[in-house]
């Protein structure tokens, strides 16, 4: 068996609709042909949790069908008849979502999450529901309940999490986009790893009805493609006001100043990054030099504070939003004594990594340590935000890595869980800070791996990141 797969070339988005509207491709063929990828590419890296064939496979005919007898409005689906997958924390009407945990196995969902909704309303058709850490928790894709997802790049390397199979799978060339979820760089790392693009959108921007939660200031759905105008394309079929999620903003006209000055924290490209990064990194940086970008070093004090004060923020929250999966409310009954059953049923279902999760979030919760902790995590975040808004004053767009390594071998860190959360020391800020950030590809190691950075945007100027993605692809 080889080490890897084969990594297709895949046409973007609006090239693909274009073949459909002009039924020069069915969509019903172009399905088939994503639904066979996924089945031999879940053999190889796990990335899947359920794939949907047969309901793939009809909502692609009765598509077809619409489109033969002209009953589907052509122009107002963007997305018409384009493959997709999402993580398994995405609700979907009738379908199995089990968070990545063992505790929900058999969940089916009541009602379809807002993102997922808008892109079905746009003509894709869901095709699988992809492999994650539970409930988001993670960096490797191992925590997952149904078994770790490898890298389809070196079958014994992760993928990156917690967007693991999302990661995995859109690199491998399954579907044409994978809506993933970012609480601190779930979709960027494994972009990262994956050699693809992710965007993590600005807190608020993208609905989170219907997503599971891990920490809810801190998470935002995002989504993974292979282009950088698909990005652009999607984020406008996602983004908005949702009734069902208070914390969801319509932003109608922004002015887009088209300023060309980008910053490099000096926080972030240090003696401790990695040769090989800081190389493909500053070979991007030329590129944006040559075409016309101003290059300018800043610095953000507070960075080196970021890690700790997510890890705080997040657990403290995370903790209290899991306490309705009690084998009671949520999640499988083991007992018909009452007490029995919510020690029993989250100890025998709960993986490694939720219990830590809980553990820990109670504990800089609990009396007497809220000060010490989750106070002055707080602070931290308000500092943090207070010198972001500086540095955007300054600059349009901040340059910075994405991980100081590229993908590792699986159990490489699995057994220590510091050096696991560590990983994630460059893309937590974007999300205690509430801003965009946009994981592109930055070139190959000398093994072989996809090296990653990301571009990091003010608020609600995601279209920016796309503008410069564009330039340096
Ligand atoms: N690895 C980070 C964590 O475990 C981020 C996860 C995420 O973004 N969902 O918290």
């Amino acid at each position: 068996m080889s080490n890897s797969i084969e990594i297709p070339k895949i046409d973007n988005i609006e090239t693909i609709v274009e073949k459909i509207k002009s039924k020069e491709l069915k969509v019903l063929d172009l399905v088939i042909e994503h639904l066979e990828r996924a089945k031999l590419v879940q053999e190889k890296t796990n990335s899947f949790i359920t794939i949907l064939e047969d309901q793939a496979l009809a909502n692609a005919k009765e598509l077809d069908l619409q489109i033969e007898k002209g009953e589907v409005d052509i122009e107002s689906k963007p997305l018409l008849g384009i493959p997709f997958t999402a993580k398994d924390l995405y609700l979907v009407k009738d379908t199995k979502t089990t968070f990545g945990t063992k505790l929900m196995e058999n969940f089916v969902a009541p009602y379809t999450s807002t993102v997922v909704q808008k892109c079905l309303d746009a003509g894709a058709i869901l095709i699988a529901k992809a492999n994650l850490d539970p409930f988001g928790y993670g960096s490797s894709g191992e925590s997952s309940g149904y078994g770790p997802t490898k890298n389809p790049y070196d079958l014994e390397r992760v993928p990156g999490g917690s967007s693991s199979g999302s990661g995995a799978s859109i690199a491998a060339g399954v579907g044409l986009f994978s809506l993933g979820t970012d609480t601190g760089g779930s979709v960027r790392l494994p972009a990262s790893f994956c050699g693809v693009y992710a965007l993590k959108p600005t807190y608020g921007h993208n609905s989170r009805y219907g997503v599971g939660v891990y920490a809810s200031s801190f998470d935002t759905p995002g989504f993974f493609s292979r282009h950088p105008e698909d990005i652009k394309l999607l984020e406008d079929v996602m983004k908005g006001r949702d009734e069902n999620d208070a914390t969801t903003y319509e932003i109608d006209h922004l002015e887009i100043k088209n300023n060309k000055t980008i910053g490099l924290p000096r926080e972030f490209f240090t003696e401790d990054l990695n040769p090989e990064i800081k190389d493909k990194i500053n070979q991007k940086v030329e590129l944006l030099k040559s075409n016309g970008y101003e290059i300018k070093e800043i610095s953000i004090p507070s960075l080196k504070y970021a890690l700790a004060a997510y890890y705080v923020l997040v657990m403290a929250e995370t903790s209290s939003n899991r306490a309705r999966y009690d084998a009671v409310r949520y999640g499988e009954k083991i007992s018909d004594d009452y007490e029995e059953n919510m020690s029993g049923g989250r100890a025998q279902f709960f993986e490694d990594e939720v219990k830590r999760r809980i553990m820990v979030g109670t504990y800089v919760l609990s009396a007497g340590y809220g000060d010490q902790y989750y106070q002055k995590a707080s602070i931290v975040r308000t500092k943090l935000k207070k010198e972001f808004d500086e540095a955007f004053k300054e600059v349009d767009v901040i340059i910075s890595p994405i991980a100081n390594e590229t993908a590792f071998k699986i159990e490489e860190k699995s057994s220590d869980p510091v050096s696991m959360y560590l990983t994630d020391i460059y893309t937590v800020t974007a999300n205690v800070v509430g801003i965009p950030a946009l994981a592109i590809p930055a070139g190959m190691s000398l093994e072989g791996l996809p090296i990653g950075m990301q571009l990091i945007g003010k608020k609600f100027h995601e279209d920016q990141l796309v503008d410069v993605a564009k330039v340096v692809r």
